[in-house]
């Protein structure tokens, strides 16, 4: 097919180098990520994502499919192959009646936040507001709520698709019920989804949330009183462990910017009164160097963190599970901290049971419900200068963790290699995505992704 031809088929564009737009449609969340795709389909609607791999197909393209960008691999985008970017697709309509959000392929967390929260409506969502839909719902999606309604895909009730062939599909429950499981974790491989549609459940608007920070020197205590109070926490508190340089934004003291900290960011989405109880002896602990976790609307704590995670900037992590926060991971933890240089390094440790844990190992394909904590050790820097010494930090860490590594989350993987995808699902959950796989895409066409190969 020509592109003419191809553009008379589309309600989106069609871009080729050169064109006006297409630079900017490449461009993803990662700027080390600088890929030249033959084509970009930007489609506007899922009968665009149905021609757009028929001629992937006529044309043997290899195809990547980009939702909010963020894949820290840049996977959305195939260097001299077909691009289908689902940014177009990115409305949200919500039904207050049945709770629930249907959400396009292309959407961004931030388009979900904010058109369930008009009706007091949320869901499991990202903890950074421009990170897609597709890509986090796909592999999982830990969020703020994750603790108390389990992960992104848990809340998915069905999923519309267009399959290798071409082909729209549903899956649910009760229709396609093998695919609706692979679904639930095991990324873009099985093809492309152009409208999720979630369970909401009543929050906010305000919640209790916000971080509590200490100076990074502090951590060793901090992180010991931390593990045993989080020992008795309800399901309504979620934390973040934050070690950084303080950054120059408002919410945190002048003097403290540039200076290295540990923070227990929380998001407690109980009652109020409650949260305020439970919070105080952390927020008492120590000598807090500041304490911002207030009362403030949900929608602010989803893009609180917007700013310390930029498009545009160069970055890298590497992630592991572990069970518990034992006192020589701490020690190890804090140590490494002290090194970090890049004033823009943010290294997230996440809290994790509660509702995740509950639901049942084999109802979904994503692994790790038994995961303590999950470290996403993670730099970044405004370009390329001094990048290989950040990355060097995150490798020589990650290996130092290497005796308590329990697994690791799919999202946050790079390109890491096929190993590490399959330690992502462990053996059995693996075996069963490919044959999955083998049914519905023999010829992995759907391969620029954490690739689960056919059988
Ligand atoms: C700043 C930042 C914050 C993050 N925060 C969180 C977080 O709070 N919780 C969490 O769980 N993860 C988080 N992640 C990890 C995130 O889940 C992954 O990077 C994910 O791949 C991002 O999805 P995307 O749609 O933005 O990326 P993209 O690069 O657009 O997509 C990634 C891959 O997903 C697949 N894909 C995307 N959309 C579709 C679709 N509609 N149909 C089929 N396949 C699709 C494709 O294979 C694609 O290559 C974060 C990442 C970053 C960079």
């Amino acid at each position: 097919m020509t592109t003419t031809a191809i553009r008379t088929h589309l309600d989106g564009q069609l871009l080729t180098p050169g064109d006006a737009g297409y630079d900017a449609a490449r461009t993803v969340w990662n700027a080390m990520v600088d890929r030249r795709p033959r084509m970009i389909v930007r489609a506007a609607s899922p009968a665009d994502v149905v021609t757009a791999v028929r001629v992937a197909r006529d044309l043997a393209l290899e195809i990547g499919v980009r939702c909010g960008g963020h894949n820290v691999a840049g996977f959305a985008v195939p260097d001299d192959g077909l691009m289908i970017d689902l940014t177009p697709m990115g409305d949200v309509r919500v039904d207050p009646v049945r709770r629930r959000a249907h959400v396009q392929g292309g959407a961004l967390l931030g388009a979900l936040d904010r058109a369930a929260q008009r009706y007091g409506l949320a869901t499991t969502a990202g903890n950074v507001s421009h990170t897609g839909v597709g890509g986090l719902t796909l592999g999982g999606g830990m969020g703020w709520l994750a603790r108390q309604h389990g992960l992104a895909c848990d809340n998915v009730v069905s999923y519309t698709m267009v399959t290798a062939d071409g082909e729209v599909v549903t899956a649910s429950r009760t229709e396609n019920p093998d695919l609706f499981w692979g679904l639930r974790g095991g990324g873009g491989n099985f093809g492309i989804v152009t409208e999720f549609e979630f369970d909401c459940v009543p929050l906010g608007p305000q919640i209790l949330a916000g971080p509590v920070i200490w100076p990074m020197t502090d951590s060793g205590e901090v992180l010991r009183f931390y593990r045993d109070w989080i020992a008795e926490a309800p399901d309504d508190l979620m934390t973040i462990i934050v070690h950084r340089k303080a950054p120059p934004l408002p919410i945190i003291p002048e003097e403290l910017h540039g200076q290295p900290v540990v923070m227990v960011i929380c998001c407690w989405v109980g009652d109020l009164e409650e949260g305020e109880r439970f919070l105080k002896p952390l927020r008492e602990f120590g000598s807090p160097v500041a304490d911002v976790c207030t009362q403030k609307p949900y929608l602010a704590h989803q893009a609180m963190l917007d700013p310390s995670f930029v498009p545009g900037r160069w970055y890298y992590f590497k992630s592991c599970d572990v069970a518990e926060l034992s006192d020589e991971i701490i020690d190890l933890t804090v140590e490494r901290c002290l090194q970090i240089e890049s004033p823009l390094s943010s290294f997230p440790i996440w809290q994790m049971g509660g509702a995740v844990s509950r639901v049942g190992e084999d109802e979904t394909a994503f692994n790790g419900r038994g995961a303590g904590f999950t470290y996403n050790i993670g730099v970044c820097t405004e370009n390329e200068e001094g990048f290989e010494r950040e990355r060097d930090w995150v490798r020589s860490f990650w290996s130092a963790l290497e005796p308590w590594h329990q697994g690791v989350y799919v999202n946050f993987l790079g390109d890491e290699g096929a190993d590490r995808v399959q330690e992502s699902y462990g053996a059995a959950k693996y075996a069963r995505l490919q044959a999955l796989k083998t049914q519905l895409d023999p010829d992995n066409f759907f391969r620029i992704n954490q690739n689960i190969p056919p059988a």
